[in-house]
């Protein structure tokens, strides 16, 4: 029972780790594109600092990542963010407000006028929508909680987690548990005084490892659950009977799962491309830049910070690493690492490294009061191509997907442009999609 598994990131790697896991009797072959595993994961060593260039970590409400961990013995590096780096920030007006983290601290906070404040207190008795309407994630918090916290509350929430554009995303599909809850409890407000007597929390801590996320993508591949292949880009699989070869090679394949992003389905032949290609390439992936800093002096406290649009600043935010994980930065120093780009800043793609740079010092030493020669270059990362964007219609795009996968017995489809974006979402789909794979092959050889 052969199984080519193609795309070496979390998606691709959890997968091919837990069918191997599920059905051990399975060879499995991963290809990867790049020499090296990971995908979006990047961890870099520089000075004494340690640098995620994609994910900081994940959050340990839900149990996929944490599983995976254990179950490939990455789980003695686990890491719980610092409670100090619990205060996040807002920029408002061009001044940092904290993020009030309770109903109290919310109604003393600045983060809204009284008369924001005053459209949160009227949301229980706001109708939930009844028709198919698919609402971007600003017409559904404008419908419930109000313009100002579209401005001051979703659209950095939306910056944070997609570096997206709140007019732009679906709901139903960037935040499908919000989108549920409205339907489940008719209200937010009603949904978490519900959630909070069943002391039901549904985020946990962000977490990581010691030598960061690459930990994680590192011991996977080093599991010896299945062959690594790097530096090996697929460019055709094609069905030869009940097989599929890939490449043109010889080797048969009974199954074979992508996990690529949708931008690279172009440049591979497969079953029924046709159908599929245009909503493939309709996905956006906006480029986002990563430029880390050594601080030398006053570092500030907490995990860091997000700008709303509406504040008209170059940068989307900045986090405070060094805070938020022990062992991020040599003693004495702090690592400061600000985020550019997203789907409301293109222009970054053809930005010059220097000018990019620039930008970010200028802006970053303005919001935090920081003199500009307190702060020293450690690391600079672009990427042109960074999160997949779930605008409305995304859900028709992953339909298509599921079909060709029902049509075409044997092939199967991954990865954080259908499934959801974060590490979390990533690998409870490799849970699902390996439990799928392996029925299929006990079915096979039954
Ligand atoms: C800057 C940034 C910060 C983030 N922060 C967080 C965070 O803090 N928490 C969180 O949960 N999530 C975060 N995310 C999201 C999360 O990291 C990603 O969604 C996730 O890592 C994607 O994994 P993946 O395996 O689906 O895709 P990818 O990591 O994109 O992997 C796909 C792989 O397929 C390979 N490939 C492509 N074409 C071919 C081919 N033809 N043949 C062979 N291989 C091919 C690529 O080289 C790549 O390695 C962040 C993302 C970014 C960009």
């Amino acid at each position: 029972m052969k199984v080519a598994v193609i795309g070496g990131g979390i998606s691709g790697l959890s997968s091919a780790f837990l069918i191997k896991k599920i059905l051990p009797q399975s060879e499995i072959h991963l290809f990867e594109k790049s020499k090296f595993p990971g995908g979006t994961i990047k961890t870099v060593e520089k000075d004494g600092f340690l640098i995620e260039c994609g994910p900081n970590g994940f959050l340990s409400g839900k149990f996929s990542t944490l599983e995976i961990a254990r179950l490939c013995g990455a789980n003695a590096k686990l890491v719980e963010a610092n409670k100090d780096a619990e205060i996040r920030y807002i920029l408002k007006n061009g001044k940092l407000v904290k993020l009030p983290d309770s109903p109290p601290a919310f109604f003393l906070s600045p983060i809204l006028s009284l008369r924001g404040k005053i459209e949160i207190l009227k949301e229980p008795f706001v109708k939930p929508l009844k028709d198919d309407y698919e609402e971007t994630v600003a017409e559904f918090g404008k419908r419930r909680l109000g313009q100002e916290a579209v401005d001051y509350m979703l659209d950095p929430m939306v910056s944070g987690v997609f570096a997206g554009n709140v007019n732009k995303l679906s709901l139903k599909q960037c935040f499908p548990r919000i989108y549920q809850l409205e339907r489940e409890y008719g209200s937010l407000v009603k949904a978490m005084l519900k959630l909070k007597s069943k002391k039901a929390s549904p985020s946990g801590r962000l977490t990581s490892f010691e030598n960061g996320m690459a930990f994680l993508t590192d011991k996977l591949v080093g599991s010896g659950s299945f062959k690594f292949f790097g530096s090996v880009k697929v460019k055709s699989v094609e069905k030869k009977g009940d097989k599929f070869l890939l490449n043109g090679e010889s080797t048969e394949y009974d199954a074979v799962l992508f996990a690529i992003p949708s931008y690279a389905y172009k440049d591979i032949d497969f079953p029924e491309k046709a159908k599929v290609i245009d909503g493939l390439l309709s996905i956006k992936y906006p480029p986002m830049a990563i430029v880390s800093f050594a601080v030398k002096k006053n570092m500030p406290e907490g995990f860091g910070f997000l700008i709303p649009s509406k504040e008209k600043r170059k940068i989307l935010g900045a986090l405070f690493p060094s805070n938020i994980f022990f062992k991020r930065a040599p003693d004495g120093l702090g690592l400061l690492t600000v985020m550019l780009g997203g789907d409301n800043r293109y222009e970054i793609r053809d930005m010059e490294k220097g000018e990019i740079i620039d930008l970010a010092v200028k802006e970053v030493a303005d919001i935090l009061s920081l003199s500009g020669d307190k702060i020293d270059l450690v690391y600079f990362f672009k990427t042109d191509r960074a999160i997949p964007q779930y605008y409305r219609g995304h859900g028709k795009i992953v339909e298509g997907m599921e079909r060709i996968g029902k049509s075409v017995k044997g092939l199967f489809f991954t990865g954080n442009a259908f499934y959801g974006i974060g590490v979390n979402d990533c690998t409870a789909r490799a849970f699902a999609v390996a439990r799928k794979i392996t029925e299929f092959l006990k079915g096979k050889y039954a």
